[in-house]
């Protein structure tokens, strides 16, 4: 669906993240037809460039990053025709008075804060006091959205004093992701699902991000943070309310963001019991985290997993083991969901466990698969085996089934169009903090040491024990 037309603002338009993720998005959707003519892009950066010299660096970062697509010259000598280049100091008065003069006020609006947090506050006043950003604008800002509740209160409070709520688009690229809004749709469009979707007939639900790729050139950045907060508190979360969370009685931004809200708020405190932190140590060639990190004394975990429980009639006794950590076995993110094994087999001589799974896969390829069990096929008797069943219907749906959209690409159209639904509110934001600060600040407070463990690994061994003690297993890594 094309959009209307549009003047989008990048600041720090000349950053690894907009030349990596915005910009060849951005180029995608041009050539899909989905940017009107007439929409412009303009970079607002501290270097020091002019607008043919900004065309230039988009042109290098769409043939680096922009895959297949950014072959198509002619088309990419179009797309970086509608992008403008304008210097400003986010803290000063440089550029801004250019800025207000280049903006057209009559088209939509949209400020993508891709700079440090600790901008946001100069940005947003000063959109305000030269009078660039009006009602009906947009901004777009950045995760990591504070470092704990307090930092996130605060940088609400910032975006609050010159915009709406309604005018914030809090990004999680997660939630831009195919298979995530698919699963919305699996889960409220079937009758199928549903009625089964808790504790009567859910085992328990795993939700697993892992990284092959260490803390490398960021280590110093990370050792502040760890993958509580720069994975959970975020993505995994938000993929925990996505599975956890009510029917929304419309599909609307703030009847979705309401009960995904209420499953944090319903997130029991955690047992220290339950959480396992991990280090990856050094290899014959490789780094361990301390060295990557710069901190031979480093408490910060690169691997975390976790078994929580959500307090209400739905989910009241289902574990949901959530783990995420760098340097592991393959790069996947997956949601494992496990039903109960049947009551009763009535097939002589068949003692394996039968369970329906639903694996869904985001990472690195998007998927579903149910697991069912069946016959096996031939003059063998009735012996059962399982089998998955593929959701994703490549076959049924052809081509489109294939869609290449980024989640990024995908996020900035929706600012455009004004839907906040894959957005997350300032509310669920804090929410998502009071939970996790004080699970950060218990193993502060008890000193505790992340546990070492193996690159290539599934991280360490006492994260197989949570779920091993419970008889139950993590799907594996691949
Ligand atoms: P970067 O350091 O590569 O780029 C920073 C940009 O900000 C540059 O364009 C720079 O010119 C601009 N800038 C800095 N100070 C300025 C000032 N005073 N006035 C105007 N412009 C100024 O950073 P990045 O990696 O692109 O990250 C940007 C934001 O996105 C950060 O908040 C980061 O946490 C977040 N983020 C980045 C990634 C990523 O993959 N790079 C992923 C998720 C979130």
């Amino acid at each position: 669906i094309p959009v209307d037309e549009f003047d989008l603002v990048i600041f720090g338009g000349t950053g690894d993240l907009a030349r990596r993720k915005i910009l060849p998005g951005l180029f995608r959707r041009f050539i899909s037809n989905q940017m009107p003519t007439g929409s412009r892009i303009i970079g607002a950066a501290r270097s020091d460039m002019d607008t043919e010299g900004y065309r230039q660096m988009v042109r290098e970062a769409i043939a680096e990053f922009g895959g297949e697509e950014s072959k198509d010259l002619k088309c990419l000598e179009r797309f970086v025709a509608q992008l403008h280049y304008i210097q400003v100091d986010a803290k000063g008065t440089a550029g801004w008075d250019e800025l207000h003069a280049l903006i057209r006020f009559e088209v939509i609006n949209a400020f993508y804060f891709s700079v440090a947090p600790s901008l946001f506050g100069d940005l947003a006043e000063r959109l305000h006091n030269y009078k660039i950003a009006d009602d009906d604008s947009r901004v777009v800002v950045e995760k990591p959205f504070g470092r704990d509740l307090e930092t996130a209160k605060e940088l609400n409070a910032i975006l609050a004093e010159h915009f709406g709520e309604s005018q914030i688009y809090r990004i999680d690229h997660y939630l831009g992701k195919e298979t995530v809004q698919n699963l919305m749709a699996v889960r409220f469009g079937n009758m199928l699902f549903e009625p089964l979707w808790n504790n009567h007939y859910v085992d328990h639900i795993q939700i697993t991000v892992a990284e092959t790729v260490g803390v490398g050139g960021r280590g110093t950045y990370y050792d502040k943070s760890g993958a509580m907060r720069d994975m959970v508190q975020n993505h995994l979360m938000q993929l925990l309310c996505l599975i956890a969370m009510e029917s929304p009685s419309v599909f609307d931004a703030d009847a979705v963001r309401d009960e995904k809200l209420k499953v944090i708020r319903a997130l029991q405190p955690i047992d220290p019991h339950h959480i396992v932190r991990g280090q990856y140590d050094a290899t014959k060639t490789e780094p361990s985290y301390r060295e990557d990190a710069e901190n031979p004394r480093s408490h910060t975990e690169s691997f975390v997993a976790l078994r929580c429980e959500i307090a209400n009639w739905r989910w009241a006794g289902v574990p949901f083991y959530l783990r995420t950590g760098k340097k592991l076995k393959a790069r996947s993110s997956e949601i494992i969901v496990v039903f109960k094994d049947i009551g009763h087999s009535i097939f002589p001589g068949d003692e394996k466990r039968h369970r329906n799974i639903l694996s869904i896969q985001l990472q690195p390829n998007e998927g579903m698969q149910l697991q069912v069990t069946i016959k096996e096929p031939g003059p063998g008797g009735m012996r059962l085996i399982d089998v998955p069943l593929d959701m994703t219907f490549a076959e049924a749906l052809g081509p489109d089934a294939e869609d290449s959209t980024d989640a990024y690409e995908r996020l900035i159209m929706d600012v455009i169009r004004g839907n906040q639904t894959l957005f997350m509110r300032g509310d669920e934001v804090e929410a998502a903090w009071a939970w996790t600060d004080p699970l950060i600040e218990g193993w502060q407070a008890r000193g505790d040491v992340p546990k070492l463990y193996e690159q290539g690994s599934s991280g360490p061994e006492d994260a197989l024990m949570l779920m091993h003690r419970e008889g139950r297993r993590w799907h594996e890594i691949k």
